[in-house]
């Protein structure tokens, strides 16, 4: 099951919220400040200890303080005009967080918009990247498994909706 949300990730009662963190996980602006204030100090411990991800991987931390299971952080690529492997990053970042959570048989994830805000990843391209990551995976995985696209503003959502419609009449 694939559901568009609006609203703040940090509020979901789900197993997984993704953090769309930088490379030192050290917190910082965005969807991940608001992560790290929401999860509390433990988290940012957690994330010293892990020490850093490289882009397009992801690292699992407890949600601590957050109503969510687990924290995935992945690290998008920063939009440099599309050919600096931008795209297979993106991917790679849906992916990885997608396989650890069935391999951690999480049941549901949240997903925001990764990129999107400062990394400056242009919206549409990502929103058909993470619409198809996610439908790839559901494709093979059998048991139930609910993913949810959080979004922070209408415009979003509605590229998300678009782009789910648009695989449901191909
Ligand atoms: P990146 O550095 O990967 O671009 P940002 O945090 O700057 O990450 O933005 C990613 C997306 O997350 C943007 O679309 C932004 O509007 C959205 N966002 C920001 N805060 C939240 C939040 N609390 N919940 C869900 N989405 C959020």
């Amino acid at each position: 099951m694939i559901e568009v949300h609006l609203g703040d990730i940090t509020r979901l009662q789900v197993d997984v919220i993704v953090n769309a963190a930088n490379r030192h996980l050290s917190g910082g602006g965005g969807v991940d400040g608001a992560i790290h204030r929401a999860a509390g100090p433990e988290l940012s411990e957690a994330c010293r200890e892990i020490g850093g991800c490289p882009v397009g991987e992801v690292r699992p931390t407890p949600a601590f303080s957050l109503p969510s299971k687990r924290i995935y952080h992945t690290v998008g690529p920063v939009w440099r005009g599309g050919n600096l492997g931008e795209p297979e990053l993106l991917c790679s970042c849906y992916r990885h967080c997608l396989s650890l959570a069935r391999r951690e048989g999480m049941r549901s994830i949240a997903f925001p918009a990764i990129s999107c805000g400062v990394y400056d990843y242009p919206a549409e391209l990502a929103v058909e990247i993470a619409v198809e990551q996610v439908q790839e995976h559901l494709d093979r995985d059998s048991p139930p498994f609910e993913i949810v696209f959080c979004c922070f503003d209408e415009a979003m959502a509605e590229l998300y909706r678009q782009q789910l419609d648009a695989l449901v009449r191909r």
